[in-house]
């Protein structure tokens, strides 16, 4: 079966939102595999974005995701990767449709709350990278 990375970052987490957007993500269907609570290593969030490694944010990008804690979860389903990126909404929350996650909480791309893995490959990776054997259900 389907699964993906969906992190609350730290802005998220710092804000309260982290039971709404858990909320979405529920009553959307979708089966929760892992869940935790957890201050990212600079390693970790470096390995996380590393096709992002040549860009010019992404010392600022790894700033931020080191910045607090994350709640890391693992969510299961067929077509669970395209539709969480549907209900997170467009990298720019200026750009995300009203509805969205992006589109309703977050007004700057360097601080839009939520992360979605971006491919069914990339899910399984991530989800790998983020949690022991033992924290999946
Ligand atoms: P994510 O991977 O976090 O789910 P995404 O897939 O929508 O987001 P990516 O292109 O993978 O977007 O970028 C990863 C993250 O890097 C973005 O979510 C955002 O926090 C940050 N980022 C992307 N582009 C910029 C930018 N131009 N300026 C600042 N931060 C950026
Ligand atoms: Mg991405």
């Amino acid at each position: 079966v389907e699964e993906t990375y969906i992190m609350v970052k730290p802005d998220g987490v710092q804000r309260g939102l982290v039971g709404e957007i858990i909320s979405r993500f529920e009553k959307k269907g979708f089966k929760l595999k892992a869940l935790k609570l957890f201050q990212c290593p600079k390693e970790l969030a470096e390995e996380h974005y590393k096709d992002l490694k040549a860009k010019s944010f992404y010392p600022k990008l790894i700033d931020y995701i080191t910045s607090g804690p994350v709640v890391s979860m693992a969510w299961e389903g067929v077509g669970v990767v395209a539709s969480a990126r549907k209900l997170i909404g467009s990298t720019d929350p200026l750009q995300a449709e009203p509805g969205t996650i992006r589109g309703d909480l977050a007004v700057q791309t360097g601080r839009n709350v939520i992360h979605g893995s971006d491919s069914p490959d990339n899910g399984k990776r991530e989800v790998g990278l983020w949690f022991k054997e033992d924290e999946i259900c």
